[in-house]
């Protein structure tokens, strides 16, 4: 097997209204097929370029051969500081925004792109490439001095067997440390010590926060914090997100359940919807359950989330109790009955014929 899916974290299997197709657009041999509520995957024609794991927002692909944070730290500990398809990595288009600006935060290196021109697969995984690397530049502009280098060093290893050996050392003597790396850094996440969030602490052990963010979230927290904070256009973004909810929003509550990070969350009563930037991956699965379309993108992005991310209120209700079953339901005004009472109330009515 080259791809492998964890369909509990594939928002197609969350939500049959899910419109994500980012895997089947860029998979460059038609291998991923997306159905309502399903993946179809022809393991036969997959080339494992990696460009759906890169462009996976909730990382629920991944490649048997290759351990994405395993090669982050690997990377920032060897003495390498080229990243190139044909010497140590696969397509660079598995390389991901989050990925990128956390290598660039660390360590000076170089995206070979020298094969580029001339690849077989150059159709579908080229433009995400250069995407990739301007949006990470982008940010990096507004967080710090570092940017990303991409030439065309045209980097070749003479037999192809110095490549599988490269991935030999990640997946068997490289392994133990580096997995034991990514647990103590994580580890380290869950520690109130570095000052995260309570609500953060527990999205990361409860929920499915991708290993890119975990990463992410580290160096950050390891970094100095910019002077000034400046704003990012958020259509810009394609790994994070800030929102807004309108006035037609009726706290169905659908988009804070289904939300896969916690992002967009509630409290105890359901009277409050919070929501959280720094743990949204911008799957879009709110904004394609949402029937109302009240959840919209805010035009900007500030980047004081990235240092001193707070959760907040996007949504207040007011929450009674109803006249007939006594549960509680959001009031929106005037009424004194819940949703279920009010259909039953009318059921009843059509039965008998009264208007
Ligand atoms: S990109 Fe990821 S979440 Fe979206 S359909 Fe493909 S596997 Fe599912
Ligand atoms: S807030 Fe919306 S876009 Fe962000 S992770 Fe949750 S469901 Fe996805």
């Amino acid at each position: 097997m080259k791809i492998k899916l964890n369909p509990s974290s594939c928002v197609r299997y969350y939500s049959k209204f899910s419109e994500c197709k980012f895997c089947e657009e860029i998979c460059p041999e038609n291998a991923i097929i997306t159905k309502e509520n399903a993946l179809e995957i022809y393991q036969d024609k997959c080339i494992s370029c990696g460009g759906c794991v890169g462009v996976c927002p909730v990382e629920a692909l991944k490649l048997t051969n290759l351990n994405l944070p395993e090669f982050f730290f690997d990377f920032l500990k060897s003495d390498e500081n080229v990243i190139s398809c044909k010497t140590n990595f696969v397509c660079l288009s598995a390389l991901n925004v989050e990925y990128l600006i956390s290598l660039a935060l660390i360590k000076e290196f170089v995206l070979d792109l020298g094969h580029c021109k001339e690849c077989e697969i150059k159709k579908s995984c080229f433009s995400k490439i250069l995407e990739n690397i301007d949006e990470a530049n982008y940010v990096l502009s507004t967080i710090s001095d570092k940017k990303i280098k991409a030439q065309n060093l045209c980097k070749i290893v003479d037999k192809e067997k110095d490549r599988r050996e490269f991935f030999n050392i990640f997946t068997l003597k490289g392994a133990i440390g580096a997995v034991k790396e990514v647990e103590d850094e994580v580890k380290a996440l869950e520690n109130p010590k570095i000052e995260l969030p309570t609500h953060q602490i527990k999205a990361i052990r409860e929920k499915n926060i991708p290993d890119k963010r975990k990463v992410l979230f580290t160096v950050l927290k390891k970094i100095e914090t910019p002077k000034n904070y400046k704003y990012l256009e958020n259509e810009y973004l394609t790994f994070t997100s800030d929102k807004t909810i309108d006035d037609t929003c009726d706290n169905c509550s659908i988009c804070y359940r289904i939300c896969p990070t916690a992002a967009l969350n509630t409290d105890s009563r359901y009277s409050k919807i919070y929501f959280d930037p720094m743990l949204c991956v911008k799957c879009h699965l709110c904004h394609d359950v949402c029937e109302k379309k009240s959840i919209k993108l805010s035009s900007y992005f500030d980047t004081e989330e990235f240092f001193e991310s707070k959760q907040k209120t996007l949504k207040s209700f007011k929450i009674v109790r109803c006249d007939d079953c006594g549960n509680f339901f959001t009031y929106l005004g005037g009424e004194k009955l819940c949703q279920r009472c009010k259909l039953e109330e009318q059921e009843a009515k059509d039965l008998w014929g009264i208007s």
